[in-house]
């Protein structure tokens, strides 16, 4: 299994690795800082070179999709073919696509937890995008006023600017630990062992405990402030019991509008 550098550290943009294995266009690597898809998590894009490679004669490509099944996969797209196995190389994140899939995720925890807190509302589905993206949660409807009021709410922990960090626990330690509303452990398969958990710092008066506590294998900001302005941009039902929150960093919004204009 590659080790997945990211894990450790999301802030880690480039890295060196070897060529393990390649199959037609794809290739694994011993390690890698790419996150690949899942969890609600788009995959990173970026560049991949041979170490001390010369770029004209071909030794470099674009790394335009990663997955995860039984190891990591990097899709590379260029003119060349695949580095070979045992190749050494310099693999680099696309910074900005990366930042916003954390800033987006991160979000997500909040408007998670600010759910279950304020509304008893659990999660249960949530997909992110590099400009928007949405939660479902298991409730009956969401009012104008609870929608003002969760993005409200959300803009106060922007606000605030809470430490977001990130740790490896036991499997055992976790199921007696963590909150089963905020992560599914029985979900996972019997093959997991130890679980990432992420931590979003409570209130500054009590420093010691956490406002959220949660497994995640995602990427996210160090800090709550460095999201921006978040933007609830709508909701619909998606059954009896289940709504959608659609939202948006603002800045995204500017965008878009600018676009449009
Ligand atoms: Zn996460």
């Amino acid at each position: 299994m590659t080790e997945q550098l990211h894990l450790v550290d999301d802030d880690l943009l480039r890295f060196e690795a070897t060529v393990e294995r390649t199959l037609d266009d794809r290739v694994v690597f011993d390690r890698t800082a790419f996150y690949p898809t899942g969890g609600g998590q788009p995959h990173d894009t970026g560049t991949l070179r041979v170490v001390d490679g010369d770029e004209t004669a071909g030794d470099s490509w674009r790394v335009v999709d990663v997955a995860k099944s039984d190891t990591v996969y990097h899709t590379l797209a260029g003119d060349a073919p695949v580095p070979a196995t045992g190749t050494r190389v310099v693999g680099e994140v696309d910074a900005e696509r990366r930042r916003n899939h954390s800033r987006y995720h991160t979000a997500q925890h909040l408007l998670s937890a600010l759910l279950l807190e304020e509304f008893d509302a659990r999660t249960t589905g949530n997909q992110l995008h590099h400009d928007h993206a949405h939660l479902d949660a298991a409730y009956e409807r969401f009012d104008d006023d609870d929608l003002a009021r969760i993005e409200r709410r959300l803009n106060e922990f922007v606000t605030d600017g809470r430490p977001v960090t990130s740790y490896t626990m036991d499997r055992a330690e976790a199921e007696a630990t963590l909150d089963t509303d905020r992560t599914r452990i029985d979900l996972l398969p019997d093959s997991i062992t130890e679980l990432r958990i992420v931590e979003v710092g409570g209130d500054p008066r009590h420093p010691d405990e956490p406002y959220d506590r949660t497994a995640c294998a995602g990427t996210h900001v160090d800090d709550t402030a460095e999201i921006g302005e978040i933007v609830v941009t709508g909701r619909e039902t998606k059954g009896a019991d289940e709504e959608r929150v659609r939202f948006a960093l603002a800045d995204h919004l500017d965008e878009r509008a600018d676009t449009n204009a």
